[in-house]
């Protein structure tokens, strides 16, 4: 079954790009747990072998066959799967790809789903480069239109160890998180607020779309200088930290762009958004502003200059 293309096909521009972050992920997390646990994995599929970090295709495919699948778990965006036998693979859906629970046929080296439903009418589920077949005669399914997504499959004791892993910041939703822990964590920080709150090595999971969600809520402007942040607003910014997440979380991610739920389904945060990607809409606060995009460095930051301000 396997198969590799060498050239990439020509992608399709974009203004932006949403990538997932700690909800979209949390969301793929859960659908695998629901899923797959106590299932086999008979093989794998790739067009696309480079995806592949730690192995050859071949070597990929001998050691994933026959383990089966006790758990899935999260670290920061990483979806994590422990196999039997001490191993664990690690996905990492970086810009574009999305994990999917299907059924697909390889026809000219390319997968066509035998199914019904969002895996074959939604043209974002079309792009699947990755399979795992299941011995309940289903599949795992990465579709992943820029072919940046990551496949590792790695000892499971050594997961703290590996480069990707190591540095990680800590979980904000997890219960060792309190508020105390992120004044320790920001009084060691200096730059402006939005882009410690994207830094991985700070905090896990956060990234463009949360940071001005967070931001928003907590009436803190993005280039406010942490150093400059007092205790409240410390705690503010705390709070809605968890709540952003949580409620993200509970919306089953944001679907604006590529990311899709296990099911092929869209996430609805796209719906409850309060700054990210709405310039020029009025404030969600009736305080008369207009949300407005400024650049920080490479990246944009949506906030709302009345109750957002420097
Ligand atoms: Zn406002």
């Amino acid at each position: 079954m396997a198969g590799d293309r060498t050239t990439r096909p020509h992608k399709p521009r974009r203004k932006f790009i949403i990538v997932p972050e700690l909800p979209e992920v949390e969301t793929i997390v859960r659908g695998l747990n629901k899923k797959v646990v106590g299932l086999k994995i008979l093989d794998a599929w790739t067009d696309w072998s480079k995806m592949i970090k730690t192995h050859a295709l071949k070597g990929f495919i001998s050691d994933v066959r026959h383990r089966k699948i006790l758990r899935a778990r999260r670290r920061a965006k990483y979806i994590m799967i422990d196999l039997s036998g001490n191993k664990t693979l690690l996905i990492h859906q970086k810009i574009s790809g999305h994990l999917l629970y299907g059924k697909w046929e390889i026809e000219n080296n390319k997968p066509v789903t035998t199914m019904e439903g969002p895996i074959k009418s939604d043209p974002q589920n079309r792009f699947v480069r990755f399979i795992l077949y299941l011995d309940d005669g289903y599949m795992l399914g990465l579709s992943d239109l820029r072919r940046f997504g990551k496949v590792l499959l790695v000892d499971t004791v050594k997961i703290g160890e590996i480069k990707e892993i190591k540095k990680l910041g800590p979980e904000p939703l997890d219960k060792n998180f309190t508020l105390k822990k992120f004044r320790e964590l920001m009084t060691k920080k200096r730059g402006v607020i939005k882009k410690v709150l994207m830094d991985q090595f700070v905090i896990s999971g956060i990234g463009n779309i949360y940071s001005d969600e967070i931001l928003w809520y907590a009436g803190i402007h993005p280039l406010k200088r942490v150093e400059k942040l007092n205790d409240k607003e410390l705690a503010v910014i705390y709070k809605y930290i968890r709540f952003v997440l949580k409620k993200a979380v509970g919306a089953l991610g944001d679907s604006e762009q590529d990311y899709r739920t296990l099911e092929g389904k869209m996430g609805s945060y796209q719906n409850k958004k309060k700054a990210y990607h709405l310039t020029g809409e009025k404030c969600q606060k009736h305080d008369g502003g207009i949300i407005k995009r400024i650049k920080i460095n490479s990246r944009s930051a949506h906030f709302c200059p009345v109750h957002q301000r420097l």
